[in-house]
């Protein structure tokens, strides 16, 4: 993260033009260096990634039946639901945790309007798959790549998939404006829909064309994104070697499975999830012992979004196995960039038993 002083820095030109929020300077630089970072044709920045997702939901004009994974954070689920869509969901790999792309076809009905995958733990879907389907039925695909800021195929940045994308620049994030998203896309067009959305559907002093919300990012959450964007190299190395680190303690112990480097994917060392699969202490008991060294790991899905509250009455768990079994079985470790590498040791030691 940028330092206190270099923020101040930035932020200081506020005060001599009174320019808070509403599309500033600071919005429009950071608007041209995330396209930029990001290699993208188009992005749209929001006060948040949720905020984001819906926009561009509506904006694409998206109806019926949405399939996505469950295995993923609330805000993805919501999102359709409350676009007044009907979600749809798809197994995820045991691999990856990735919507599972080959089960996407038998899911597909007449009132499917789009796929709205998830690059989990920045992990890469099978885009290329995800491609073909799409194509074959006519249906939009949005990701959600709230954790995938940074993360690159072949070179090329993760946001160039699909019709759309949404990143989180949320505090817990890889890259933070304190709390804010932005949309990429592929339809220039996107760009003046998604903007009215974000401001109440205001085209001019005295028109307003849609019944639009309030989603704006404000000035000073786009300085601190200025700000942070001078490191994110910085932050994602140093989560890299954190990242290694456990892999070094971790990787071929009996019962305990990380996730496989992808081919050809520049990582961008988000997330730490270990799976306990048939191993001596079950995922609870491990959790157990690093909170009693007041260590807190999360449970990252848990429970699944079908297990929620709020949807269990309508979706079946059961339905999607490999989901439901890694969540029941999935911890993350704490994972930042000032982790210390003998904090890492030691928390590898108290899992070891
Ligand atoms: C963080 C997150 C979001 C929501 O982003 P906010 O910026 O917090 O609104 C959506 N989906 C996933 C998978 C996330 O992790």
């Amino acid at each position: 993260m940028a330092s206190m002083e270099a923020y101040i820095e930035e932020i200081k030109d506020l005060w001599d033009t009174r320019w808070l929020t509403n599309m500033g300077d600071k919005h429009r630089a950071l608007e041209a260096q995330l396209l930029d970072y990001l290699q993208v044709p188009n992005i749209t920045l929001f006060a948040n990634g949720h905020l984001g997702l819906e926009s561009i939901i509506e904006a694409l004009g998206l109806k019926g039946e949405v399939i996505t994974t469950p295995f993923t954070f609330v805000s993805t689920t919501h999102a359709i639901v409350r676009k007044g869509l009907e979600p749809v969901f798809c197994d995820i790999n045991a691999v990856d945790y990735t919507m599972d792309a080959d089960k996407i076809e038998s899911l597909i009905t007449d009132k499917t309007s789009a796929i709205l995958p998830v690059h989990v733990y920045g992990h890469v879907c099978q885009v290329e798959q995800i491609e073909t389907i799409a194509r074959k039925y006519n249906l939009k695909v949005i990701y959600d790549a709230a954790h995938a800021f940074g993360v690159k195929v072949k070179g090329q940045g993760i946001g160039a998939f699909g019709d759309a994308s949404m990143f989180s620049f949320h505090a817990t994030k890889v890259f933070n404006t304190i709390e804010g998203g932005g949309v990429t896309y592929k339809d220039m067009s996107l760009k003046k829909k998604l903007n009215d959305l974000k401001n109440f559907g205001i085209t001019g002093p005295e028109s307003v064309a849609c019944v639009g919300g309030n989603a704006k990012m404000n000035e000073f959450q786009a300085a601190m994104g200025i700000c942070n964007l001078r490191h994110i190299d910085d932050e994602i190395a140093k989560r890299k070697s954190v990242s290694k680190r456990y892999y070094d303690h971790l990787e071929g112990v009996e019962g305990i499975r990380l996730a496989k480097e992808q081919e050809g994917v520049d990582h961008n060392y988000g997330y730490m999830p270990v799976v306990f699969d048939g191993y001596k202490m079950s995922r609870d008991v491990v959790f157990e012992a690093l909170k009693s060294h007041e260590i807190i790991p999360r449970k990252y899905f848990y429970p699944l979004i079908s297990r929620c509250d709020c949807y269990r009455d309508k979706h079946q768990a059961e339905a999607t196995p490999v989901a439901l079994q890694i969540a029941e079985n999935v911890l993350n470790l704490p994972l930042y960039a000032d982790l210390g590498l003998d904090d890492v040791d030691r928390i590898c030691d108290i899992i070891r038993g």
